[in-house]
């Protein structure tokens, strides 16, 4: 065995059974790595505090054995990701339709909904809840 192949070896067998690096500890790590840059900018030293904290995080969640728990906690990181891009993707949409449609809520169920500009006021009829209101296009 060459010298690399033992350290991978070693590192394979340090690895084993324990939950690794997932993508919740990529972001905690890049948070980590911002922060220590805006404490250096600012001279906050609360900010590298911090960093460190999630530092110690990323490196407990990397050597747990508690697998189905460090699973789930990426999963839940993964579905509020999710959520944000989707409404960040949502927001841009109604911004680049401005011109054409008129953005609102439902006051019922607080659904995005929207009407062609200038259709003058009509009754919508919300598609989620079916709840209908009067609107103005
Ligand atoms: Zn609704």
């Amino acid at each position: 065995m060459t010298f690399w192949e033992k350290i991978k070896q070693s590192l394979r067998n340090l690895m084993a059974g324990r939950h690794g690096v997932d993508q919740l500890s990529l972001v905690l790590v890049w948070v980590g790595l911002g922060l220590y840059v805006l404490a250096a900018l600012l001279n906050l030293g609360i900010l590298s505090l911090i960093s460190m904290a999630l530092y110690a995080v990323t490196i407990f969640r990397m050597f747990s054995r508690n697998l189905e728990k460090r699973t789930a906690e990426n999963r839940r990181y993964l579905a509020y990701q999710n959520k944000v891009q989707t409404n960040v993707r949502q927001a841009r949409t109604r911004f680049k339709n401005r011109k054409q449609y008129r953005y609102f809520r439902c006051p019922n169920c607080k659904a995005w909904l929207r009407l062609p500009r200038g259709a003058g006021v009509v009754t919508v009829t919300c598609g989620r809840c079916k709840n209908s209101f009067t609107q103005k296009g």
